[in-house]
């Protein structure tokens, strides 16, 4: 009998239009994780839909070492918004394809191999970026992954210190760990990250898959700190629900990168619906528009649950609530009986990541929800 690899979930979702899905009885559920991030315009946007059909009309695919319209457009457009000198771009499909490249990159551009990563970050899924990231419950059997990376706990300078030597080729980190539980990392740690591979000669890895492009209320998250990595990576909402990725370096980690490459790197389509979805991101100003709203969600989200959650957290429209346990049932609940859905992370955070255009009313809507199904959320 064939089969799936994946257990599914009991909901059967055919149709989208904004921040809202609907199933096969055409019941509607906010869906307030943006289906991992990934449509930070909401669903059916009518502007990447254009976008895509242009392109479509026009060429659909063709060998990668031809220039491209679309893919032009979104090298420049991603170096513009991209902080500091990072102006150079190579695209992907995924977030793991995203940071393989960053890590191959960072070994070949300092003639090194040593990778830093953190305890509870989260890169992806692929044999060098598994190897960066944490938790056991990914790796299990599938060791021997990619050697040399040691990880220390996270928003610890002085473990990052000693950690960090001549042999390192690249500090890996997220800004804002999603998959670790929604974790900031503090501007000091940002900041000794920086200055440490600097005198280090390696290379400072940003993964923004998660946290990039708005969601914190600002294009990038790092940029509260001000730190410049030498590497930036995106994916996830980059094309609004089409597969995109990008690294994003400094002409250093470039001019150094050897022979990566991929078939479908910087494909016209993808391309055409990251470009629209990048401007539109930038144009409308939905980093405000996610500071705003998110500040709103989290204050609501704590005043209304209290003392029945440990801490109420994250940046913009990226919130974590960390509870005693029991996120996942009460995600189920969520999604079940209140037609919420949400992403649970591990048993005790419960984690919102809606587009970035919804309004106070759907944070309202995901706050008494939420109070709906506090029971759950202490056992
Ligand atoms: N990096 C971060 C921070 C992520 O959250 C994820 C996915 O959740 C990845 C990398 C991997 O991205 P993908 O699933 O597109 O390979």
């Amino acid at each position: 009998m064939p089969g799936f690899v994946f257990s599914e979930k009991p909901i059967r979702l055919v149709r989208g239009d904004g921040p809202y899905l609907y199933d096969d009885a055409e019941k509607e559920y906010l869906d307030a994780g943006a289906s991992y991030a990934c449509v930070p315009l909401g669903h059916r946007h009518p502007g990447v839909r254009r976008a895509i059909d242009d392109q479509l009309d026009r060429l659909t695919y063709v060998q990668g070492s031809y220039p491209v319209t679309s893919r032009t457009e979104l090298y420049d457009l991603l170096a513009e918004v991209a902080p500091g000198d990072l102006d150079y771009v190579w695209l992907c499909n995924s977030g793991t394809e995203a940071n393989e490249a960053a890590i191959k990159f960072a070994r070949h551009a300092t003639g090194r191999s040593e990778v830093v990563a953190a305890v509870r970050g989260f890169h992806g899924r692929t044999m060098g970026a598994l190897a960066a990231t944490w938790s056991q419950e990914y790796k299990q059997g599938f060791e021997p992954l990619a050697g040399g990376v040691s990880f220390v706990p996270y928003n610890d300078s002085e473990a990052l210190t000693d950690a960090v030597s001549a042999e390192t080729a690249a500090v890996i980190l997220e800004p804002i760990q999603g998959e670790g539980g929604v974790n900031p990392a503090s501007v000091e740690y940002l900041e000794a990250a920086r200055d440490l591979t600097a005198d280090a000669g390696a290379a400072l890895v940003l993964d923004e898959v998660q946290c990039g492009l708005g969601r914190t209320g600002r294009m990038w998250a790092c940029e509260k700190s001000g730190v410049v990595p030498d590497v930036l990576t995106s994916a996830k909402g980059l094309a609004n629900g089409f597969p995109v990725g990008a690294t994003i370096v400094r002409e250093w980690v470039a001019q150094n990168a050897g022979s990566h490459g991929g078939t479908f790197s910087g494909g016209p389509v993808m391309c055409a619906a990251a470009v629209e979805t990048v401007r539109t991101i930038r144009d409308t100003d939905l980093p405000a528009h996610a500071a705003d709203v998110g500040g709103y969600l989290r204050g609501r989200l704590e005043q209304e649950l209290g003392d029945v959650v440990r801490e109420v957290r994250g940046a913009g429209l990226m919130v974590g609530v960390e509870v005693k346990t029991g996120a996942t049932t009460a995600a189920r609940d969520l999604a079940l009986d209140q037609h919420v859905l949400v992403i649970p992370t591990g048993r005790t955070v419960l984690r919102y990541l809606p587009p970035l255009t919804i309004e106070r009313e759907h944070a309202d809507r995901l706050v008494d929800a939420t109070v709906a199904v506090a029971d759950h959320l202490t056992v």
